[in-house]
């Protein structure tokens, strides 16, 4: 899949990018029999969504915890194309096991139940479980958020996108006890920024998904995330014609008339294409888009957000460990800590259920830990295994 030598190609589609994004995108224009080429900067394809075989143990490992749901409809759409989707290992009871470390120890382990009741019925049979951590006023004060939830519509929401997310829950009347214990703990689960630095539009969009869809549940590779899609995609994309060359760094977008009419790879080789898809995280993209003066095209000078797109859509950074152990140390597949303040990890998953992989020697468990700054590997890895491991059970590998 390393790029060829001649200096010149001409495919129907271009594609900057062989994460996700770009090779779902190559592989679905592949099948409607478009000839496309997808140059991947790094010597393995999947970016942010790829694996890799740990050294030491011979485990397919992910690049972190990758969580699947049945929301997530475009991904599960691909991996039945791909014939894949077998391979989800779908988690229907629980919904997720909560460790709530402030409640009293027979109190702390909290089983929230996935249901299919009409929304927002759902809800309703974790109200037990909820009322352990929180009060009714707490349960309560969330009422003019569903409200809101409910009604807003494209336009509103995006009018809250230069709002944080905590002051817009402060200013709906939401209650600290369910600030701290409900949002704090979903949004850096499932957004994995401190509410702070969140827009209130991407936490509203959630809120809507959380509160109008019941039956919504979790699933987990059997296999490597990467194993899920990558071969599969390159096949469908190898058969209409097309390559994926890895190695292949994009230098710039080539525009002529305003438009892309095709990229130069960093070795000075040119990609020609009727169309250029950037399949880059955005401060990427808009890098490759500048013209030869440094200025943006014509075409998207205008364009409302264009100047600021790399500041406001910062990528996060996402630190994660995995830890052997040599004994199975819990019942559970996937569970998550209740936020509290220093914390670095948020959610763990045992490789070893959800894979079928311990050994009774080794048994692989990835506590997810996101933060805003790039935390120190040792410190996220000392405060995993704090919130992972059980008594007497010994670290083998991290
Ligand atoms: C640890 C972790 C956990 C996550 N968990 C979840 C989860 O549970 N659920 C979920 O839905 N999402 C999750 N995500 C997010 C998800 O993985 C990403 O949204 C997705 O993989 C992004 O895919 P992408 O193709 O858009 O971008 P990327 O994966 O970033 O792909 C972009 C590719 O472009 C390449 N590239 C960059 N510059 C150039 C260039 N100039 N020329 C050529 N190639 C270039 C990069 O090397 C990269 O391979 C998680 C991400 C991480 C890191």
């Amino acid at each position: 899949m390393s790029a060829p030598p001649h200096a010149s190609s001409s495919f129907d589609v271009a594609i900057a990018g062989g994460g996700l994004a770009g090779l779902a995108c190559a592989a679905a224009l592949a099948r409607r029999g478009l000839r496309v080429a997808v140059c991947e900067a790094r010597g393995v394809l999947g970016g942010r969504a790829s694996s890799q075989i740990d050294a030491v143990t011979g485990d397919a490992v992910d690049i972190g915890p990758h969580v699947i749901t049945t929301e997530h409809v475009n991904f599960l759409a691909l991996l039945r194309e791909l014939g894949t989707d077998a391979q989800v290992h779908w988690q229907r009871q629980p919904l997720i096991t909560l460790l709530d470390t402030g409640l009293p120890p027979a109190r702390r382990v909290l089983r929230m139940r996935r249901c299919d009741w009409p929304a927002p019925l759902h809800a309703l049979p974790n109200l037990p479980q909820a009322l352990r951590a929180v009060g009714w006023a707490d349960l309560l004060s969330g009422l003019r958020l569903g409200w809101q939830a409910a009604r807003l519509d494209e336009a509103a929401t995006l009018e809250l996108d230069d709002r944080d997310a905590l002051s817009h829950l402060q200013a709906l009347g939401v209650s600290r006890r369910m600030i701290e214990w409900f949002w704090r703990s979903a949004m850096l689960a499932l957004l994995n920024l401190p509410l702070e630095q969140r827009s209130a539009a991407a936490m509203m969009r959630v809120a809507r998904l959380l509160m109008g869809r019941s039956g919504a549940h979790f699933g987990f590779p059997r296999i490597g995330l990467g194993e899920l899609y990558v071969p599969g995609c390159v096949a469908a994309i190898e058969q209409a014609g097309g390559v994926v060359w890895t190695d292949a760094r994009v230098q710039r977008v080539r525009l002529r008339d305003g438009r892309a009419a095709g990229m130069t790879l960093t070795d000075g080789r040119e990609l020609h294409a009727t169309t250029t898809v950037l399949a880059l995280p955005p401060a990427q993209a808009a890098g490759l888009l500048l013209q030869e003066d440094g200025a943006a095209p014509q075409s998207l000078a205008g364009h409302q957000g264009w100047g600021d797109l790399a500041e406001r859509l910062r990528p996060v950074p996402y630190v994660c460990t995995l830890l052997w152990f040599d004994r199975p140390i819990t019942q559970q597949r996937f569970w998550a800590r209740v936020w509290k303040p220093g914390d670095l990890n948020t959610d763990f998953y045992d490789l070893a259920r959800i894979r079928g992989g311990c050994t009774g020697r080794r048994c692989p468990v990835v506590p997810g830990g996101q933060r805003h700054r790039c935390a120190r590997g040792a410190a996220v890895a000392g405060r995993a295994q704090r919130g992972a491991h059980a008594e007497g059970d010994r670290r083998l590998h991290a």
